[in-house]
């Protein structure tokens, strides 16, 4: 099979994982619990919001016509403090003094701030015209009753969180996650409740897989290591295939010992891809066994934490019921010139420095994909792609948030 360029390879995980997509189990979760979980219901406007005419500033609340000529004087009819009702009807002429959060009067259309005003006696004078709709919001503008106001899919943070709060959802639909299956693979690969000897290297992958899955809303099963043996291999990713998706690290180079592929295909799995012409993460398998996608994950630990960013990441986001998984590419100007061979798509460490309006992209100086301390020093992903090979310090480079 060929290297596929990124955009391709993500082409056809969403086409794959859209084959088998099964609609996800829904289930109700308390509000306080749903942070980071998918919405499968959508979530509608008890009442209209605001509620009533609020208003968002403290002053005078006016008929906007009646402070066209500046200074105006108008008779002031009396006061509406946020939480209470608004017992007024401004007939021309009359202003009610109104603080923010207050419902405003009937007959008022907008709000003078108290800044431009002059208190004399039961009068107010006011010393700016104000446009109709000014600093009064009127009710059911920002969302009416019944109107939808988070969309089954979305993923609760705290801007969702807070919407559901305002329309009173204790209680929110979500869909369960789906479980994910991690293997590590590699004789060299110890726990971290082991003492490594000097060959030997810690588990990292399945750390930061598990908290990648997480992050998603999935819930990963970390299974234990499988060594550089067919037979424990492949009983090990029999077992993954129990979870909605197997993620496996390492063994999928072109190494003696490389036997995920073997072991999988012995289980039956079909590929769709087995190389990809991104960097760091050139190998990459990406199959399908008993309707579960599957990646067979480049082990070098920042090649492992790219290809799930970009390739892994996306089929995860389907099966969790989001309706699509885009990259959240950005732009950022160099503070440096930035060469690379244009031969394929580079994903690399990198920093933003400096304050708003000055902030420039730097990047981070590594050791090659198994360079975990550098990516724990960027803060970004600097995204170089195909078929071009240099920029200078100051031009636009697209990245990728970490
Ligand atoms: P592999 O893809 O199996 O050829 O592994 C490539 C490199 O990544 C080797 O240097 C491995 O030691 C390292 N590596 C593989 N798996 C892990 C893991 N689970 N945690 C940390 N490093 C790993
Ligand atoms: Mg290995």
């Amino acid at each position: 099979m060929d290297a596929l360029p990124f955009d391709q390879a993500r082409d056809i995980i969403f086409k794959r994982v859209r084959e088998h997509l099964a609609p996800s189990t829904v289930e109700s979760v308390p509000l306080a619990e749903a942070q980071g979980r998918v919405l499968a219901a959508a979530v509608t406007a008890d009442r209209g919001y605001p509620p009533f005419n609020r208003s968002a500033r403290d002053g005078f609340a006016v008929r906007a016509a009646d402070v066209a000529q500046v200074p105006t004087r108008l008779k002031l009819i009396g006061e509406t403090r946020a939480g209470e009702p608004s017992r007024f009807s401004l007939q021309p002429g009359e202003a009610v003094e109104i603080m923010t959060g207050a419902p405003g009067p009937a007959g008022a259309d907008a709000v003078v701030m108290v800044e431009y005003s002059r208190r004399e006696g039961d009068d107010v004078i006011l010393e700016q015209s104000i446009a109709a709709g000014r600093n009064l919001i009127p009710s059911g503008s920002e969302a009416a009753r019944g109107e939808t106001v988070l969309t089954p899919g979305v993923t609760l943070d705290y801007p969702e969180i807070a919407a559901a709060a305002m329309v009173g959802a204790a209680q929110v639909e979500v869909y369960r996650r789906p479980t994910v299956a991690v293997v590590s693979t590699g004789d060299e690969i110890v726990e971290l409740d082991r003492a490594p000897e000097p060959f030997q290297i810690r588990n990292s992958n399945a750390w930061s897989l598990a908290a990648q899955i997480r992050r998603r809303g999935g819930e990963p099963r970390v299974l234990p290591i499988a060594p550089d043996r067919f037979e424990e291999t492949r009983e090990r990713i029999a077992e993954g295939l129990e979870a909605d998706m197997l993620l496996l690290s390492g063994g999928v180079s072109m190494g003696k010992y490389d036997l995920v592929e073997r072991a999988l295909a012995d289980l039956g799995a079909e590929f769709f891809f087995t190389r990809v012409r991104i960097q760091p993460g050139q190998p990459l398998v990406f199959g399908r066994a008993a309707k579960k996608p599957i990646f067979g994950l480049p082990g070098n630990p920042i090649s492992t934490m790219v290809t799930f960013e970009v390739f892994a990441r996306a089929a995860l986001d389907l099966l969790a019921g989001r309706p699509d998984s885009p990259l959240p590419f950005v732009e950022a100007r160099l503070g440096e010139d930035f060469r690379h061979k244009p031969v394929l798509t580079r994903f690399l460490p990198a920093r933003i420095e400096g304050d708003y309006g000055e902030a420039l992209l730097y990047p981070v100086k590594w050791q090659g994909s198994g360079d975990l301390v550098s990516l724990a020093r960027a803060s970004c992903f600097l995204v170089a792609p195909e078929g071009r090979e240099s920029w200078s310090s100051g031009e636009p480079m697209a990245v990728l948030p970490r």
